[in-house]
């Protein structure tokens, strides 16, 4: 799901808001509760992607 971003024009306000679509109503300002929002343009980051696995150093014990 893409998250969209958002920045209240009367308070200057950013929130992300997730919209299943893309033809969807701006939401409201979740701090003031104005409508007044614009959608802001952010590149997808790689947040997805995370590769941190750690050295594979098994040692089983039997016990
Ligand atoms: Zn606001």
């Amino acid at each position: 799901m893409p998250i969209f971003e958002y920045t209240c024009l009367k308070c200057a306000h950013r929130f992300e808001k997730l919209q299943k679509s893309s033809t969807v109503a701006s939401p409201e300002c979740p701090e003031c509760g104005s409508l007044d929002v614009r959608k802001e343009l952010s590149a997808f980051s790689s947040a997805v992607s995370s590769s941190s696995a750690a050295g594979a150093a098994g040692c089983f014990s039997g016990g």
